[in-house]
Formats: structure tokens, sequence, C-alpha cells
């Protein structure tokens, strides 16, 4: 199949790849110029395991083009994939205009039946406006179709290859066949494709990722509890997760969920809810709890400081808002730094993939580190904010004799208590008594 990919993000770049894996003929259309240039000329413009070698081995085969003009790269498609940006506007809602700005152009270019996927995440009511605005300009016949993407940045390879499910709304006979020959290479295991009306997938989507934030947010307030009343939130986890209702996963306290999908899309489905008069009580919660529990740690820090930063330097491990991605939206680091020099110290960080975005908005008011045993040279605490696995067993000398304190706050819970007690540390972490 000829396919195009308008939108060459996290999304589009994954799903461009993928597909072009599978066999299709796929064109990715970027407006930015520089990231267009940079695939071009075969370098990968974002971190995703396992992506890079697809990405070659699909460019060498003249599988995957890239190109920033929407006529060139739409040419011959007969599915066109729309994974654009759909940021919170000024009330919170998602921002469509990137969505209709294409689907204005698109309309005058098609010259044959095209199907037009939403791959984007967008509001219940999209696919029916993106209809309306390529029917405005179209001379053909087309399908639009709504199918929300689940990948996870980190593991996206994998979650595009092999997804638990795929999710297509379309009532279109015609539209539903092509789809399914598309995916089929996909779920060849028994995974399910499941077919419904737009309405639905849109929401679809906005419900499991809110489920996933209100899942991660209720135990880190369990764990807030489990601060004041004694007890332990890992011990209090695995007794919850092992009960088959609730499930292992995303129970682990932290310092909040961040990303591009999480903090905007909970808050879009606020607002929607918000358009119909429903007041989602359990969302505003969320959104609520998980601001604060972001920087929970720097009053603990400032505390142990009596109170002053300022002349301190505070040695950051973790950029990204979670490992093996170079993604940095929203990521809780950010919102620690900020707190940090607001109160005057001074900021060293280190990550192993998120330095470079992070330079990009930060220019110098933090320096950066080669490694992580640099960054904590001369710090007088150590801050964890990302559970990258290079840091869950790191070489305690080094980070005692580096370390000016002994005393480590950490967002993610990477070390057991007793044993920090041990190496004479204070160790300061999410949902577990303080030692020291
Ligand atoms: P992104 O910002 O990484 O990528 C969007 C791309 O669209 C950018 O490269 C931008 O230059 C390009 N673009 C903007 N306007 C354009 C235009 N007129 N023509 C062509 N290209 C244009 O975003 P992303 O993370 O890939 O997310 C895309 C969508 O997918 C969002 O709706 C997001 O909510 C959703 N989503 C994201 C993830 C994720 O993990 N990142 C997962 C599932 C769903």
């Amino acid at each position: 199949m000829r396919i195009a990919v308008v939108g060459t993000g996290y999304v589009g770049l994954v799903t461009g790849t993928c597909f072009a894996e599978t066999g299709n003929h796929v064109t990715c259309v970027d407006i930015d110029e520089r990231k267009v240039n940079k695939l071009r000329s075969g370098k990968i413009t974002i971190y995703e395991p396992g992506l890079d070698v697809l990405f070659e081995r699909n460019i060498k085969q003249k599988r995957l083009e890239f190109t920033t003009d929407l006529a060139e790269g739409i040419k011959g498609a007969e599915i066109i994939f729309l994974a654009l940006p759909t940021p919170p506007g000024e009330d919170g809602s998602a921002d469509l205009k990137y969505i209709l700005k294409v689907a204005d152009d698109l309309g005058p270019l098609l010259d044959k039946y095209t199907i037009i996927v939403d791959k984007s995440t967008v509001p219940v009511g999209t696919a029916e406006k993106v209809r309306d605005r390529i029917a405005a300009n179209a001379t053909v016949e087309f399908d639009v179709v709504s199918n929300p993407e689940f990948l996870r940045e980190g593991v996206a390879v994998e979650d595009f290859m092999k997804p638990d499910r795929v999710v297509i709304g379309t009532e279109s006979a015609k539209a539903r066949k092509k789809m399914e020959q598309l995916y089929a290479p996909l779920v060849r295991q028994g995974n399910p494709v499941i077919f419904m009306d737009e309405r639905s997938a849109e929401l679809t989507k906005y419900a499991a990722n809110s489920f996933l934030a209100t899942k991660i947010t209720f135990m880190n307030e369990i764990a807030n509890l489990c601060e004041l009343l004694g007890a332990d939130v890992d011990a209090v986890r695995r007794g919850v997760g092992t009960d088959s209702r609730i499930g292992k996963r995303f129970l682990f306290a932290g310092i909040g969920y961040g990303g591009s999908c999480f903090p905007k899309d909970v808050q879009a489905l606020a607002r929607s809810s918000d358009d119909v008069n429903y007041d989602f009580k359990i969302l505003d919660a969320v959104m609520d709890v998980n601001q604060q529990q972001k920087t929970k740690l720097i009053p603990q820090v400032k505390e142990y400081f009596d109170g002053d930063l300022a002349g301190k330097t505070i040695a950051i491990w973790g950029l990204s808002f979670k490992p093996y991605t170079d993604d940095i939206r929203e990521a809780p680091a950010l919102y620690n730094i900020e707190e940090l020099l607001a109160a005057g110290a001074k900021v060293k960080a280190y990550d192993p993939e998120g330095m470079e975005n992070v330079r990009e908005i930060m220019g110098d008011r933090i320096s950066m580190c080669e490694n992580m045993y640099d960054c904590i040279d001369g710090c007088d605490a150590l801050m964890i904010m990302t559970e990258w696995p290079v840091f869950r067993t790191p070489e305690f000398d080094q980070l005692s004799e580096k370390l000016s304190n002994k005393v480590i706050f950490d967002g993610r819970n990477l070390y057991e208590p007793e044993q920090m007690k041990e190496l004479g540390y204070t160790y300061v972490s999410i949902g577990r008594q303080t030692v020291n």
C-alpha cells in the first residue's frame, strides 16, 4: 500500500517507519524543514529504542521517504495518517488548529478515493470537523477514520508492531476493509482490532490515558498517606497489585506523571466534560494532586538545608519524563529545577538521552554533565527524577566520595531505605519513612 503520514514527530515517525517495515511505501510529511532535512540525510530525529534499525533499513529499501511538500507527500497515497500535535489551548482543551489546517490543505489535493486517518489524540467530534473541512474543497470521495494511537514512548516500536489492541472508529465498510488489511501483519497473534463508531474511538483514547493517570495519582496519594501513617508504599503496592482486578502495573509511587500525553489529555477530557456541563470530579482531583506531587520533595530539600538553598549546588539525575526517551515535555525534573533555581541553588544535571532537549530550553541556566558521577562531584545533595536503570545500582563508593553531604532525595524510590541507612545516608523517598 502507499501511505502518507502528515506530522513526523514521536508518533508520526514511529507510525511511518513501522508501516514501511511491513512492506508499505510510506512518505512522511512535516513542515519543519530542519527535521525533514535531517531525516532525508538518514539521521534519526528522536531517541526511541530499536527505531534506528528499522529506519535505516526502510530508507535503504526506498520504502520510507520524507518531504515538506504535502502535495508531493500524499501523491498516490491510499491512506493518509494525521499525526499532528494537539497541544492544550488557552483553556486546556485540545487545540485543533494543526489538524484543521491540514484538513483544509488536503481537500483540493485529493484526486481519488482516499482514507484520512486521525492518529492524533483528538476530542470527540473531531473526525466530523475534519470531514467537513476536507469536503469544503474536495471533488472526490473520501472517508475520515479515527484510529487513536496507544504506543508508549520508550517502547514505541514494540507497542506499534505488537499492539495490545487497535481501535478503529469508522462506519465505512470500504475504509474498514483497508484498515483491516493494513493492520493485519501487526495482530497476527490474535490481538483484536476493535471497530466502533468514530466518537467512541476518540473517547477511548482519552478514557485510557485518564484512567492510567488516575491509577498513578491514586497510588501517589496512598504514598503521601503512608508517610503520615508510618507505612511503606512499596509493601502496600505489592499487597494490592497482586489482586488481579487491580494489576501490578502503574502502581509505582513517585513525583507524578509528565510527558506530552497524560497532562494534556486529562486536561482536555476535563474541558470536554465542561463543554457538555458534566462535572468530572475525579479528573480535577487528579490534575491537582499531580501538580503538587511533582515538586513534593522541594520543601524537604529546603528543610534539610535549614530553609536556605542559596549557594548550594544540587545534582539532578534524570531529565526525561520517563526512562528510554529523550522527551522532556512536562517532565517533573523541569519543575524541580525551576524551583531550585528560584530558591538560589545551582543545578548540575545528567540524563542519558534528555540533555540536548533541556539545553535547548534552559541554555546555560544549569550545567549538563558528561556522566552521572561528574554530575554529583562537589554537589551538596542528589535528587533523582527519572528511573533510568543506570541509576538503580550506582557505585556507592563514588557517590559517597563525590557528594559533599550524604543526602539523596529520590523521587522514584530506586533504593532500599535500609541499605541507605547502613551506608550512612539521609535518604528521602516517596511514601516511605525517611532514614538518616
Ligand atoms: P510531535 O510534536 O512530536 O510531532 C508533531 C509533528 O507535526 C511535528 O514534527 C511538527 O513539526 C509537525 N507538524 C505541525 N504542523 C504540521 C503541518 N501543517 N504539516 C506537517 N507537519 C506538521 O507530537 P507527537 O508526540 O508525535 O504527538 C502527535 C499526536 O499523537 C498528538 O495528538 C498526541 O497526543 C498523540 N499521541 C502521542 C503519543 C506520544 O507518546 N508522543 C502517543 C499517542 C498519541
